[in-house]
């Protein structure tokens, strides 16, 4: 089928909930392919989904040789792929005495975090949940509650009880939010949907001072920036910092649905049988996709090479921004998580680069979020930043004109 024909079974037959544009067809590696056969170098990779690339031959051989053995069990038998998955999860954690739990999606594994804390707190009256403005936490009920962006909540109330939202780096606010109903902070190291805005140090050392002070849980919700988006396993470990608990999904099977909650070991044991249950969760197949990106991020040495690809990157990305300082603002972000911050909305630039062959996410109005694979080459690094570069050039004029406030270029930590 071509796009315009996949467009219109699309319209007859879809709820209208996204607008896509062009319709892909095949992946490989950072590269995609859409029904025309037009080629594209795959910065956003499904979201932060696809970290090893599409197509990876270990993935396929992984899902392939667990397909011809035995897909889904159920968990009221032992699946020995589960607890091997867990292990690795947890060992990567560094939390003492971590245990898991699957489920299969973000959303899923955010909402498990809060009944987990919940469930922790019940004793002594504890429920509420702080909760960062701009963040994203999924789209249940609960999980957008959870999401500090009215955006989301419209229309959709009454909502769940027990939410308080305190502004993202400002520990004051957080402290102030406080009350002898508070469960649990829940906070993403880096915010990815809300625009590409990375944790101060300082505001993560402190919350996890201020939650040790106050008997207060700390959870990261790492379904972005986890599974080595950030040049570590999880985005916390950029800040050396240890959470009670937290949720992972996105990069997790990269594609194959599988969520987690990864529990240190004042959490591990709170949910007993009856608390919690997935039919899906953590089934033969999703887990050895699983493992087998964790081998692909170990045996490729990922993290480093994501380290040093975003490194490369960010100088690229700072030298356009200078030369177009009348309208970008900075370049953020952490690993090949990264932002270029404009000073006017995105999607013009995000579109260009479409027409020339490459897919970025415009994001929170005025970033462009950007998300190669982990395995990315310095060669599409470059192919990318000719592409950035040219587009950013034809819309100079468009965009200069737009710009309300010129600033300085800069990384934004
Ligand atoms: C995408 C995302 C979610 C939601 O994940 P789903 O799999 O879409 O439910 C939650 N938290 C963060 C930080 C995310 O980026």
């Amino acid at each position: 089928m071509k796009t315009g024909e996949i467009a219109a079974l699309q319209k007859e037959y879809l709820m209208p909930t996204y607008a896509p544009g062009i319709a892909l067809v095949e992946g490989s590696g950072a590269s995609v392919w859409d029904a025309e056969g037009n080629e594209y170098l795959d910065f956003v990779s499904g979201i932060a989904v696809t970290n090893i690339g599409h197509c990876h031959p270990k993935m396929i051989h992984a899902i392939q040789d667990q397909v011809e053995t035995l897909v889904h069990v159920s968990n009221l038998y032992y699946n020995e792929k589960q607890p091997l998955l867990a292990k690795a999860l947890a060992e990567r954690s560094s939390l003492p005495g971590a245990k898991c739990f699957f489920c299969n999606s973000g959303a899923e594994a955010n909402e498990g975090l809060i009944k987990l804390a919940r469930l922790w707190g019940s004793e002594h009256g504890k429920y509420e949940v702080i909760t960062m403005r701009q963040s994203f936490h999924g789209r249940t009920l609960a999980t957008l509650t959870a999401t500090g962006q009215e955006k989301v909540q419209i229309g959709f109330g009454p909502l769940p009880e027990g939410f308080v939202y305190a502004n993202f780096n400002d520990l004051q606010s957080v402290e102030d939010s406080i009350s002898s109903k508070t469960a649990a902070v829940l906070v993403e190291a880096l915010q990815g949907e809300g625009g590409v805005i990375p944790a101060n140090p300082e505001f993560l050392s402190g919350l996890r001072k201020l939650c040790d002070e106050k008997g207060i849980l700390l959870l990261c919700d790492e379904v972005q920036c986890g599974m080595g988006r950030t040049g570590k396993w999880f985005g916390f470990q950029s800040y050396d910092l240890q959470p009670d608990a937290f949720s992972l999904a996105k990069g997790l099977g990269n594609g194959f649905p599988i969520g987690a909650i990864v529990a240190g070991s004042t959490l591990a044991d709170i949910f007993q049988p009856g608390h919690h249950a997935t039919t899906f969760g953590g089934t033969p197949l999703a887990c050895s996709a699983a493992l087998a990106v964790i081998d692909v991020i170990d045996s490729e040495e990922l993290l480093a090479n994501t380290m040093m690809m975003g490194a490369y990157f960010v100088e690229g990305l700072c030298d356009i921004a200078q030369k177009h300082k009348k309208w970008i603002a900075e370049v953020r972000g952490l690993g090949l998580l990264l932002g270029l911050v404009l000073d006017v909305p995105s999607a013009a630039l995000q579109k260009k680069l479409q027409e020339k062959g490459m897919l970025a996410l415009a994001t929170a109005g005025n970033t462009l979020r950007l998300l190669p694979p982990l395995n990315v080459s310095q060669e599409e690094i470059e192919q990318a930043l000719q592409l950035i570069g040219e587009a950013c050039e034809e819309l100079h004029e468009e965009m200069a004109a737009l710009s309300p406030n010129p600033c300085q270029c800069g990384m934004g930590e």
